[in-house]
């Protein structure tokens, strides 16, 4: 049984002028023999992981897995950073990754070259199997044709993360997704995990947004969605701060 910790909350905020924020959600699954995290963030997030595992007493050498759900750069970027971690990936999905040329949108050449480097020493995933003891691998594909989600039995229920097969709430409510290769196959991808978040009466944990639960005929955030957003500029001085910060909340959230 693990215990499930949020490292970095995800949030759903999309540029419109400069390409995708990649605020995507990091988490810690730990019991006594495993400390484990749930895909590894963009580079951005180095010292928020940092000061996240610091706040609960870990280092980045504590990490015993990382388990990616998909190989875009913001969820795959800092899997370099865990040196006795196992890193785990779809087996289909790095197959596929490797294919493309440099310059494809959202998948980071460098990385993707380095995991089919370390050969072996990487983890390779098929849905339908156990990645560790307790952790289940979901087929998900759609955003990225070999994209995988995971179910976890935790202290506190039964936790799905489901990476960006749902980014956000909105595309668990309405199927209506943003960005999918396939979008009959995200379709299906949030269908069968919708159906496992009701099965189990659990939380699902979306690739860019915090935990969601059933609330009824709908899903609903469990705590309220928010980000900040500030300039460099903001300690010097010249700019007033009332137009150098911009805080970001989700009315429709509910306060946990
Ligand atoms: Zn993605």
């Amino acid at each position: 049984m693990y215990t499930a910790i949020p490292l970095v909350h995800g949030f759903p905020g999309k540029s419109h002028s400069h390409g995708a924020f990649g605020w995507s959600s990091i988490w810690l699954l730990r019991n006594d023999e495993r400390r484990v995290l749930i895909d590894a963030g963009p580079p951005a997030y180095i010292s928020l992981i940092h000061k996240g595992l610091a706040g609960v007493g870990l280092t980045t050498a504590d990490i015993t897995d990382v388990v990616i759900t998909h190989l875009h750069w913001d969820h795959v970027g800092n899997f370099t950073m865990y040196p006795n971690a196992t890193t785990w990936v779809g087996e289909n999905e790095l197959a596929w990754a490797a294919t493309l040329p440099a310059g494809t949108a959202f998948i980071p050449d460098l990385h993707i070259q380095e995991l089919v480097r370390r050969g072996d020493h990487i983890g390779r995933m098929h849905p339908g199997s156990e990645v560790l003891p307790g952790v289940n691998v979901i087929a998900s594909p759609g955003h990225t044709p070999g994209h995988l989600a995971f179910s976890a039995e935790t202290t506190t229920g039964t936790y799905i993360f489901a990476g960006d097969a749902v980014k956000n709430v909105y595309e668990l409510n309405t199927l209506e997704v943003d960005s999918t290769m396939d979008e009959a196959a995200s379709r299906r991808s949030i269908q069968r995990l919708k159906s496992v978040l009701r099965d189990t009466n659990g939380l699902l944990i979306p690739g860019h947004d915090v935990p969601l639960h059933a609330n009824g005929t709908e899903f609903t955030r469990i705590q309220a969605q928010r980000a900040h957003i500030g300039f460099f500029a903001d300690d010097n001085g010249e700019v007033d701060r009332s137009i150098a910060h911009a805080e970001f909340n989700c009315d429709e959230s509910e306060e946990a």
